[in-house]
């Protein structure tokens, strides 16, 4: 008699959840994941979360720097020292590379013509760290995957937002593809060979950071795009 009447209240419930639970082999809602990314930017938590990350790894870089013979850092670029932001957006966090980025604060927005315009700005907090770093002799390097055809795009954005110097900016072969991080891990060995050891490595997504060459990793918030 109990068994039957739990039986039947457990029927009731699920019965009544069924059309608003998804499926467990379903992933989660585009929709609703920009909804949540967008309150996420727009709240202020994205910048709070990015920045909170900057300020742990200025306190590695000021304790390790005066420990290490030729320290140096190696940064990613997009959604690490430069935001994208305004192209993200645009595009309704999709990734359209080609056509042309003439209609912002609207979209559709081309994301090479977006990087080749130079137009992003930098992160605050980045480049109060990049500043920082220089002012107490720690090598600062670009590494990222971005191709070397926008190297010009590129070092002009740096320079319009206000990162003054760097050491060095590592662009992918225009022949590479794939893994970002099959190319990144050697190139902070190449940078680790010329007698550098790098002491805080910060990107955006895992693939900047995996494979070693860095004493510390540092990982910022992304949850707009992923790249493998
Ligand atoms: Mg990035």
């Amino acid at each position: 008699m109990i068994r039957s009447l739990l039986l039947a209240t457990s029927l009731i419930v699920s019965g009544a959840l069924l059309p608003m639970e998804a499926s467990a082999a379903q992933p989660a809602n585009v929709g609703d994941a920009i909804i949540a990314a967008s309150a996420y930017h727009d709240s202020g938590d994205y910048q709070r979360d990015f920045d909170s990350v900057v300020a742990q790894a200025r306190l590695w870089i000021d304790e390790a720097a005066p420990k290490t013979r030729r320290p140096a850092i190696v940064l990613d670029i997009d959604e690490t020292t430069l935001s994208n932001w305004d192209e993200i957006r645009a595009d309704d966090f999709g990734y359209i590379a080609a056509g042309p980025c003439d209609a912002l604060p609207k979209g559709p927005c081309g994301a090479i013509e977006w990087e080749k315009s130079g137009r992003a700005p930098a992160f605050a907090s980045m480049r109060a760290l990049i500043e920082n770093a220089q002012a107490h002799h720690v090598a600062v390097f670009f590494v990222t995957g971005r191709h070397e055809d926008e190297r010009e795009a590129t070092e002009r954005n740096l320079h319009l937002a206000g990162i003054r110097s760097w050491d060095g900016l590592y662009l992918r072969p225009m022949t590479s593809h794939g893994y970002a991080a099959l190319y990144k891990a050697p190139t902070r060995e190449r940078i680790e060979r010329k007698g550098y050891t790098i002491i805080a490595s910060l990107g955006d997504q895992p693939s900047d950071l995996s494979g070693g060459f860095a004493k510390k990793t540092f990982l910022l918030p992304n949850p707009f795009y992923r790249i493998p």
